[in-house]
């Protein structure tokens, strides 16, 4: 992968199980290439500094449904929190027109989401309440320029670690329409999404995303 050399032993069910349920490996995968990434780097992302929180997140189906089962054993009341705050986050995206493309580049995109100043549902006190559960893309994402150039309109002057994609590799590891939707728009995408369930054993799924993660290094 790139110059990095990573050694991570990865944990999985035999049995054939959802992709889902392979999630904690893929994370466990993502942190240990972010690790290796970063060693050296003085990073300045800290807990409480949420600006990067307000970006355009995509999620993949398998993503988004672990996710689900994430926001599924939450307490009710809490549930009924994040339920609020992801039809605030709908409203929002739905009345800035961004819920299509519309011929936009991936940057316009980004750039006109990030402008909307939706913070993710998850998102509290400025910090990511699902932590240990918070999507690849996120685990991905660390910079090493001052914070708060992070709030600016088109992030200029922010300077990424370059950290490998490890996560576009989770994108249609199972039969699904799009790549990927919006993480704000998790609630939106489960009312509609396709509850066929694919089955395959956890070495079998992690075989699928090694294969799509070579694929798109070569
Ligand atoms: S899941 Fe967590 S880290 Fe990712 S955007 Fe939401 S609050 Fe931030």
């Amino acid at each position: 992968m790139g110059d990095l050399r990573i050694v991570h032993p990865i944990t999985v069910p035999n049995a054939a199980v959802p992709a889902a349920e392979v999630v904690p490996a893929l994370q466990g995968l993502v942190n240990a290439v972010v690790e290796a990434a970063e060693m050296g780097k003085a990073i300045s992302c800290r807990k409480g500094c949420g600006a990067c929180c307000r970006q355009l997140v995509p999620v993949s189906r398998t993503e988004g449904e672990r996710l689900l089962q994430v926001v599924e054993a939450m307490p009710a009341e809490r549930r009924e929190v994040l339920k609020a705050r992801f039809a605030a986050a709908e409203a929002a995206i739905e009345g800035g027109g961004l819920t299509e493309r519309r011929g936009r580049s991936d940057r316009e995109l980004s750039t006109a989401y990030f402008a909307l100043g939706v913070p993710c549902p998850f998102l509290e006190d400025e910090s990511c309440s699902i932590h240990p559960e918070r999507p690849l893309v996120c685990r991905e994402y660390l910079v090493t320029s001052p914070a708060a150039l992070c709030a600016g309109p088109k992030q200029e002057g922010v300077t990424p670690v370059a950290v490998p994609k490890v996560s576009m590799a989770a994108r249609r590891l199972q039969d699904e329409k799009d790549d990927w939707f919006p993480l704000a728009m998790l609630m939106a995408w489960a009312r509609t999404r396709s509850r066929k369930v694919e089955r395959r054993t956890g070495p079998e799924w992690v075989q699928r995303f090694l294969k799509r993660m070579s694929s798109a290094s070569s």
